[in-house]
């Protein structure tokens, strides 16, 4: 099977009825960049800058993070790469960082990501400047973690906005394009929808995050890792209910969590309208194959039919149809 994924790597993910799925890969540190050309992805979907400050014993300078920004856009080409700026806090604590006023309970529903990012702007006006110039002469792509409420996304977008006024200021080269976009993983972005999509470039799904918040169920407790199925007419449901109206503002959604690596977990979200996944590197063979056996029309068909009137085994239902229909 390796070997039949490693044939795949220079054939587009399309299926049998002509539809071009984008499915790109997850990375975080410099060496995870060579799974571009290992896979033929078709670009980095999600670029979780964090890790260079998790691996780190000191925090991280802009020329530092400026270095790793760039050998990274040079490594992808052509290919686009998304960088998210850092999560950290909450569970990813940083040792150089202090964090002693935020003492916490529930770590992951805590003081991280964005939250902390916008309070400790030092060390995100740093990254956007490391950002801003690694790209200059290039498009930049770049994402907020855990927007909760649209007006994170605009004091995010206008701190980054107000460092590159302050580059072109002193003559310095700029991207030719800064693409903003947000992460959808906490539930409540979703019920502000129409104020966000006009704002944004694009939009990512943090499903790993998202189904824990959706279900109020820890993602790292194995007691109920197994209770709550990302295949559940509940996420399925949320999910549709972003990309509709995404669709219709003319945003592109991806899911760049755990889910969508999965096969049958990817089939259910191309059904939904979700044809942008952002994987593991391990997981785009298996992907690419089993779009290249799909018929969308009749997934999406028999998708909007189920989720009407969902069964309790929501994964039985999709696993028999795929078996039924070859894939
Ligand atoms: C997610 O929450 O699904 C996600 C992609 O981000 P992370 O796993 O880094 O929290
Ligand atoms: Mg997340």
């Amino acid at each position: 099977r390796k070997a039949a994924y490693a044939a795949l790597r220079d054939v587009a993910p399309e299926t049998k009825d002509g539809h071009r799925v984008t499915v790109m890969v997850n990375a975080g540190l410099r060496d995870d960049v060579a799974a571009l050309d290992l896979t033929g992805a078709d670009g980095i979907g999600l670029f979780r800058t964090e890790f260079q400050f998790l691996v780190s014993a000191t925090l991280p300078q802009r020329e530092r993070q400026q270095r790793l920004y760039r050998e990274v856009l040079d490594a992808a080409g052509e290919r686009p790469v998304v960088f998210r700026t850092v999560d950290i806090g909450g569970d990813k604590a940083l040792p150089y960082l202090d964090h002693s006023d935020a003492e916490e309970e529930n770590p992951a529903m805590g003081w991280r990501a964005l939250r902390l990012a916008l309070e400790r702007d030092g060390l995100m006006k740093a990254q956007a400047r490391a950002l801003l110039e690694a790209a200059a002469g290039r498009t930049l792509n770049v994402m907020f973690p855990m927007v909760s409420e649209a007006w994170e996304f605009d004091e995010a977008k206008a701190l980054f906005e107000a460092q590159r006024a302050w580059l072109a200021g002193r003559g310095k080269r700029l991207p030719n394009e800064i693409r903003y976009g947000a992460m959808l993983e906490v539930p409540s972005l979703a019920y502000q929808l129409d104020l966000l999509l006009p704002k944004v470039q694009f939009l990512s799904v943090g499903t790993n995050d998202l189904t824990q918040f959706l279900f109020a169920a820890d993602r790292a407790n194995p007691k109920l890792a197994e209770r709550y199925d990302w295949l559940s007419s509940s996420i399925l449901r949320f999910l549709m209910q972003v990309a509709g109206p995404a669709r219709a503002a003319d945003v592109p959604v991806a899911v760049c969590g755990e889910m969508g690596g999965r096969p049958l977990e990817a089939m259910a979200l191309i059904g939904i309208g979700i044809d942008r996944l952002s994987i593991t590197p391990a997981a785009v063979g298996p992907i690419k194959a089993m779009v290249r056996t799909l018929n969308r029309g009749r997934l999406t068909a028999f998708i909007e039919r189920l989720l009407a009137d969902p069964p309790r085994d929501m994964r039985g239902a999709l696993a028999a149809w795929a078996a039924s229909e070859g894939v």
